[in-house]
């Protein structure tokens, strides 16, 4: 496992740069932005910048980069005005959930009425 990055990773391209895309969030180790095909008003993906595959190639070492997510995610939920109304903040992880993108991120979904898990 390494969490280097992957030239043919194309959220690693966003994290360096390399992809032009509007950062709503960027901190030393997570950045945020607009998904390309939103499901929801607000859909932000909340990227942490090594690659990692998915959830299961989070360490001990990552808790802090964790939390500095989770709280990005609070703070934008608040930007784009969906705190009260509520959010959701999931990630997929193989097939079956339907992961696309192999470098870990989380979804930040609101502004609408969202359905049951499943
Ligand atoms: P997954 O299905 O892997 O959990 O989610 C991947 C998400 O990334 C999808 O919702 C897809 O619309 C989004 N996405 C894929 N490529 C890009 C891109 O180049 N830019 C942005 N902003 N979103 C992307
Ligand atoms: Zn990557």
């Amino acid at each position: 496992m390494s969490d280097a990055y992957d030239p043919s990773c194309i959220f690693c391209g966003i994290v360096a740069g390399e992809v032009p895309t509007e950062l709503l969030h960027a901190s030393d180790s997570v950045v945020a932005f607009r998904d390309l095909h939103p499901a929801a008003p607000t859909h932000i993906l909340l990227v942490p910048k090594p690659h990692l595959r998915d959830l299961s190639e989070l360490g001990d070492g990552h808790a802090e980069m964790l939390t500095d997510l989770v709280q990005a995610a609070t703070h934008l939920a608040k930007t784009e005005g969906v705190d009260e109304s509520g959010w959701r903040l999931v990630s997929n992880v193989g097939s079956d959930a339907g992961q696309a993108v192999f470098h870990l991120h989380f979804h930040l979904l609101g502004g609408r009425k969202l359905g049951a898990l499943g």
